[in-house]
């Protein structure tokens, strides 16, 4: 696929992990500036620490991206926590916890990131939410719900910001081979990967890079057409 780039600010959250740290790889091969912000300091040359639920802390990191890189005009929002629970057994602080990283944590980082893309007359925005959001998951209410916010999320903001020149698209990975899903089978969450695998059509797991050569398409300038889509990379597993 060739992607024909002006070179831009990216800012992944999530980035020092998994498929985060695949689209930081992926964004910068293609030319791009790329920060990752993350709980943790990530190894990419441009990383910057924020809990994404913290309006504050992100709202400091971003002067600092702006002063040392420009502006942003590729996000990624990434970050994400998993929660395995019957739903009886999820307390309110569970459900509140999952809620705030992976949807508003979503919320908290295109509003204060969108001002300058406005300003700009362009940007590309492309949430990670989940396949689980195709068909629900058992044990994942409060997940699948926060995931489910951020897809309807990425279809409004599409039809608000399209004529500012910025697309809003959404991926929902499934079953990808990162330290999130190895924690989650390690805990025997997810049955027999073995299992799974022959039921996936395209007949392996995915990879994190699997799901960065969608994001770096979506981020492109040739998909200034496509806003408010949900790009499914999932094997087949979910049509
Ligand atoms: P991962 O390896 O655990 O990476 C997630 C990253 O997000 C980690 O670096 C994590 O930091 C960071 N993070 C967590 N909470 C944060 C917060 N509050 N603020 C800032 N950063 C935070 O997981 P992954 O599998 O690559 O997942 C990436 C995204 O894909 C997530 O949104 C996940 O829900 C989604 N997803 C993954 C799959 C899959 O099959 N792997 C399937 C569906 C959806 P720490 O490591 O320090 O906690």
């Amino acid at each position: 696929m060739s992607t024909t780039n002006t070179p831009r600010v990216a800012l992944v959250t999530g980035g020092g992990s998994g498929i985060g740290k695949a689209i930081v790889e992926r964004l910068s091969a293609d030319g791009h500036q790329v920060a990752t912000l993350d709980l943790q300091p990530s190894d990419a040359p441009h990383s910057y620490v924020a809990d994404v639920t913290d309006r504050a802390a992100i709202d400091a990191a971003l002067t600092r991206i702006h002063d040392e890189l420009g502006t942003v005009g590729i996000l990624v929002n990434a970050a994400g926590l998993d929660g395995f629970k019957p739903f009886l057994k999820i307390s309110f602080e569970d459900w509140q916890r999952v809620v705030n990283v992976n949807l508003h944590g979503v919320f908290h980082m295109i509003q204060a990131v969108l001002p300058e893309m406005i300003e700009t007359g362009w940007g590309r925005i492309v949430n990670i939410s989940s396949s689980s959001t195709h068909s629900g998951t058992p044990y994942m209410s409060h997940y699948v719900s926060a995931k489910s916010g951020v897809n309807g999320l990425t279809k409004s903001l599409a039809l608000e910001y399209g004529p500012a020149g910025v697309t809003v698209n959404a991926v929902p990975p499934g079953f990808i081979d990162t330290p999130m899903l190895r924690k989650a089978a390690d805990k025997g969450y997810l049955g027999d990967i073995d299992k799974t695998i022959e039921a996936t059509p395209v007949r392996r797991m995915g990879l994190p890079e699997d799901i960065a050569a969608a994001v770096a398409f979506l981020a492109s300038e040739e998909a200034s057409y496509i806003t408010g889509q949900i790009l499914g990379v999932n094997g087949g597993r979910n049509t």
